[in-house]
């Protein structure tokens, strides 16, 4: 058996033609393939904009600006969570404030976000950052009923979702990233994501003053709405300190064709997914799927006794398990700086136990079966 690692891309025949025809094209950035890949994401999410920009990172960074964060402005996100969703807050020079997640979905738990803010005189935080942890789609709904009250911005951090939905109180479906809930949407390209651009990202949103926001930061803050017919076609005005996060024409051939991909992508993670479950049934802790919830299932994860042992004895038998995540309040940056928030216990209780197994469309029938008897054979 060759080597199974945790989550890997697959790139086929129509992928490389497509980004062979953009490289012999006129334009390798800025050009039509940028457009129609936002057009083509913007419709598969049902959100009325989409901005790339080079990676997620790129994006949380001009969506936080966007949403007018100002130095020492607070935002809460959850600690199980890549650095990234944390760190755009430090880039605008925010703090970040830390709640607990639900011990059964691993998400951000809404009750210790809504006992943090409460727990604080009115105004003292700025925004939220929930995250579809797994691929599992945050409670929006109860996240932005939370936001109306108490006046605070919402950032889907959808990263690891795309394709995921959950069915709301009116019955009505609703796709991670839509932006009916959560102020701004994010995606990212990386590679071990579902949709595999290289580097690359996207940012989502219904609301047409924070499009053109995002677009002036992803390019400068450069703008040529106020050209008139006195001007040539060399006019552009600055308007502000924006950036160079674009993302090329060539990514983005490749993230339309992936994209096209990627329901297909999705209904095989749960398959994989199922066959887990009825593997490990019983037996074995996973992270629990809320009846309205379609889970995009970036990753599978279990937790273990003993996980550190179970991990190394997958390695031996080339089996790539992987750890999402470490806690970010725990990450020596944000030791140092002083993480401030909730009681934390139930993110580090799960950080001692979780461990990711092999979840990819391209992961065999075959290479499943392995993976779930070395699990099978550590634990009797
Ligand atoms: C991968 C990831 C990011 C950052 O994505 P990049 O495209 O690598 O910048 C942000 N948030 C979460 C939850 C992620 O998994």
């Amino acid at each position: 058996m060759k080597a199974i690692p945790y989550g890997r891309q697959s790139i086929e025949k129509e992928d490389l033609e497509a980004v062979i025809s953009t490289l012999k094209a006129d334009f390798l950035t800025q050009g039509p393939k940028v457009k129609e890949f936002e057009e083509k994401f913007a419709d598969y999410v049902n959100s009325k904009f989409a901005v790339a920009v080079s990676n997620a990172t790129a994006g949380l960074h001009i969506s936080v600006l966007a949403l007018g964060l100002q130095p020492g402005d607070r935002v809460i996100t959850t600690p199980i969570t890549f650095a990234a969703s944390a760190n755009c807050v430090r880039y605008g020079g925010g703090e970040v404030w830390f709640a607990d997640i639900d011990p059964t979905t691993y998400l951000l738990s809404l009750e210790s976000t809504r006992r943090l803010i409460e727990s604080k005189p009115k105004g003292f935080f700025k925004g939220i950052i929930p995250v579809d942890f797994a691929g599992l789609p945050v409670n929006l709904e109860g996240f932005r009923e939370l936001a109306n009250e108490h006046n605070l911005w919402l950032i889907e951090d959808a990263c690891h979702a795309p394709g995921g939905y959950f069915v709301d109180s009116q019955n009505k479906k609703q796709k991670c990233g839509n932006g009916n809930f959560a102020d701004i949407g994010i995606f990212s390209f990386h590679p071990v994501k579902h949709i595999a651009c290289g580097e690359g990202g996207m940012v989502t949103t219904n609301n047409e003053k924070l499009y053109k926001k995002l677009l002036s930061l992803r390019t400068h803050g450069i703008t040529k709405e106020n050209m008139s017919e006195n001007h040539g076609g060399w006019f552009y005005e600055m308007q502000e300190l924006g950036f160079n996060y674009r993302l090329t024409d060539i990514q983005s051939a490749l993230g339309i064709t992936q994209l096209a991909k990627n329901s297909a992508g999705v209904e095989r993670r749960n398959e994989i997914a199922r066959k887990y479950k009825e593997a490990f049934k019983g037996k074995i802790k996973y992270q629990s799927l809320p009846s309205n919830c379609y889970n995009a299932h970036h990753l599978f994860i279990v937790e273990v006794e003993n996980r550190l042992k179970l991990y190394n004895y997958l390695r031996e038998h080339k089996i790539y398990a992987q750890i999402h995540y470490i806690p970010v309040h725990t990450l020596p940056y944000y030791k140092k700086i002083g993480y401030q928030g909730a009681d934390l216990n139930n993110s580090e209780k799960y950080y001692e136990h979780c461990i990711s197994l092999p979840m990819y469309p391209t992961l065999t029938d075959e290479e499943q079966d392995f993976v779930i008897k070395s699990i099978n054979n550590f634990t009797v």
